[in-house]
């Protein structure tokens, strides 16, 4: 009788617990507030758990403990990436836009002959923004978006592998519309059984808006059947010199800048460095202040500086000179001549 009353109560309490669900569902739109939509979230999880109770979009397959896991990683991956926070692509950035982005915002448009790429993937050299850009799409987006590691699909017996793709994909239908981003995707195809994870790939994304977005340095490490199903393949290069001086710029928005500082003559001499490379650059540079300042001083003296003190130190040009000298570009020139020949046979534009 008791343990009925309970239960009473707590199915009255659903509808309120929904309302919750609904702010906590707009609240993920929201990238600040990841902490707080977690708390609500797990309460009304369980919550929901004991009153038997499952909610519009959850999870509703066989494995619902695999499923849990997963989706640890779907909340993790509210980044508060804005399209503006990545340096030039702007191609690319239009692509994504049309490819992933409308599509799930405008579901009835996106049919028939319009309907969107099943799968898109982004290749180019290590450290171009490639992530950076799924990112961007998650915030933008504002839909679920599950950002999947490979380790966490492999598994080293038999058939696991694809239960957890199976598993993936049920979760990302249940919370449709959604994007499942795979970084590294190259690594699943050198995976046992991966035929038959490709399979899951392929049949599992009609219905329900699922898209999947993926990423790779290593295009030609693709097999032939991943490649078709990644139906749209964006190259993402280098930066120019255009995008350089974006780069920098976004890198030393919040820092204090010498007025010797020349951007445009930084960009030029950095023709082959990746975004990762300009960024390790900047990162290097502004600590350059900080070093010459606490040279020669011992660790009470250190201590005792105010912090502002060395805030205000400005980052000038022979910070970045400096930092340019130590810091090389990671790409090779064969590297990049590989991405163009994939290029020009597979990509897309
Ligand atoms: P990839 O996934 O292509 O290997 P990432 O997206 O992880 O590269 O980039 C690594 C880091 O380099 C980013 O976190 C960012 O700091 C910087 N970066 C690379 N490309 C860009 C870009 N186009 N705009 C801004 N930052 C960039």
């Amino acid at each position: 009788g008791q343990v009925n009353n309970y239960r009473n109560t707590l199915q009255q309490a659903v509808p309120t617990l929904n309302n919750c669900r609904n702010t906590v569902q707009q609240g993920v739109q929201t990238p600040q507030l990841p902490g707080q939509v977690n708390n609500y979230r797990n309460t009304v999880q369980q919550v929901n758990a004991v009153a038997g109770v499952k909610p519009k979009g959850e999870y509703n397959g066989p494995d619902p403990q695999l499923a849990a896991s997963l989706e640890k990683e779907i909340l993790e991956s509210n980044p508060g990436v804005r399209w503006d926070d990545v340096a030039g692509l702007n191609e690319a950035k239009r692509l994504l836009q049309e490819a992933v982005v409308l599509p799930l915002w405008m579901p009835e448009y996106f049919q028939g002959i319009r309907r969107p790429w099943r799968g898109v993937l982004m290749f180019g050299p290590p450290g171009t923004g490639k992530t950076l850009l799924a990112k961007a799409v998650a915030t933008e987006c504002g839909t679920t978006f599950l950002n999947v590691s490979c380790s966490s699909l492999l598994a080293k017996w038999y058939g696991e592998s694809e239960r957890r793709v199976r598993c993936l994909f049920d979760l990302a239908r249940a919370r449709a519309p959604s994007t499942i981003f795979i970084d590294e995707i190259d690594s699943l195809c050198s995976a046992r059984g991966s035929d038959r994870w490709v399979e899951q790939l392929t049949n599992n994304t009609t219905g329900k808006p699922v898209t999947v977005l993926a990423a790779t340095n290593f295009p030609w490490g693709l097999d032939e059947a991943l490649r078709r199903r990644l139906e749209k393949r964006i190259y993402i290069q280098l930066p120019d010199f255009k995008s350089r001086k974006e780069l920098i710029k976004i890198n030393l928005k919040l820092i204090t800048l010498a007025p010797d500082l020349d951007i445009d003559q930084v960009a030029r001499r950095t023709e082959g460095y990746s975004g990762d490379d300009l960024t390790n650059i900047c990162r290097d540079a502004s600590l350059n202040g900080m070093r010459r300042k606490i040279a020669g001083k011992n660790p009470d003296e250190i201590k005792n500086m105010s912090e502002a003190e060395i805030l205000e130190i400005p980052v000038m040009m022979d910070d970045l000179l400096e930092a340019l000298v130590k810091i090389q570009p990671t790409v090779s020139r064969g590297d990049i001549e590989r991405h163009e020949k994939w290029f020009s046979e597979f990509g897309s534009t």
